[in-house]
């Protein structure tokens, strides 16, 4: 049986101040702080997951904050929009809170039959929220965007090796929108490609997004995924242990930084499920240097 991926495990997007996140994130859009850690690569920052109530894969939203990090901005090559999905019969209820709450918000737009509205985070970086029949909370994705400037490989990666199904194509306002769906239905089984004729360059930063994370359900099936991608010449990172998650990663052909996460172990693997997010949590490598992180990180507060 080929192994097909089911789905988005996470999206990672790069903000400013860590306070401004949190704020937003869980009190604007009502998600979970699921784990308050470090930036593995760089322990002087914050690492900080969003999701529902137990970081199930699917709905997990994570940032690392900068202080002092300089605005991006989206361009092809680079993954450009996130989206929740919403319950549709709670989606007019929500623009009527967010209006009530002064916050906000471009739309409703149609997109493949759905209203689209799209919120702005702290650093100006799209949020999209799309009603869907399937949702059944707040909590998890609908679908990434990828913006590329030749589409075609991308789309040929997604659904020749990931398993993704056509779900057809929409244009509007000078972008082609390609839609794939994962078969299964389950959380952020979308990826849509665009291709935009205006010309733009895409620049990291604060507001931007900086990979995208592919399911694997064990680490057998992210063991297969790296002979497979080897197979078609995608040379992926070995394993790395993320503490949460192990994960491979590798450029799609139009640049996007792609993941693959396995679901195991989860976010319980170091703190109660109900204390989740609360205190901060560092992997064994630096435990022995806890009192200077946390001397060099921004106290935080979750508002409950
Ligand atoms: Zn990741």
């Amino acid at each position: 049986m080929t192994t097909r991926i089911p789905g988005i495990h996470h999206v990672t997007a790069i903000s400013g101040p860590a306070q401004a996140n949190v704020d937003f994130f869980t009190g604007t859009l009502g998600q979970k702080l699921v784990k308050k850690t470090v930036n593995f690569d760089a322990p002087d920052t914050y690492h900080l997951y969003y999701g529902d109530a137990a970081g199930s894969p699917g709905t997990i939203l994570t940032f690392f904050p900068f202080a002092d990090a300089g605005p991006g901005r989206a361009g092809p090559g680079m993954a450009s929009a996130y989206a929740y999905a919403i319950p549709a019969s709670g989606f007019d209820g929500l623009m009527e809170d967010l209006a009530l709450a002064a916050i906000d918000f471009a739309g409703p737009e149609e997109r493949f039959g759905a209203r689209v509205i799209t919120l702005r985070d702290p650093d100006g970086a799209p949020v999209e929220l799309i009603e869907s029949a399937a949702a059944t909370d707040r909590h998890g994705f609908h679908s990434v965007t990828l913006w590329e400037r030749d589409p075609e490989r991308t789309v040929r990666l997604l659904a020749d090796v990931f398993g993704y199904e056509d779900g057809g194509s929409e244009q509007a306002g000078g972008i082609t929108r390609q839609r794939l769906v994962a078969p299964g239905a389950e959380r952020g089984n979308i990826v849509d490609v665009i291709r935009d004729e205006a010309p733009s360059i895409a620049r990291p930063g604060a507001g931007t997004i900086h990979h995208v994370a592919f399911r694997a359900r064990t680490q057998d099936e992210q063991e297969g995924w790296i002979d497979r991608l080897a197979s078609v010449g995608h040379r992926t990172t070995p394993v790395i242990d993320r503490q949460y998650f192990n994960a491979i990663y590798f450029r799609e052909p139009g640049g996007v930084l792609f993941e693959i996460a396995t679901d195991p172990p989860g976010f319980a693997v170091d703190e109660a499920p109900e204390t989740l997010g609360q205190a901060l949590k560092l992997p064994p490598q630096y435990e022995s240097i806890r009192d200077r992180i946390e001397r060099v990180l921004p106290p935080l507060t979750v508002a409950r």
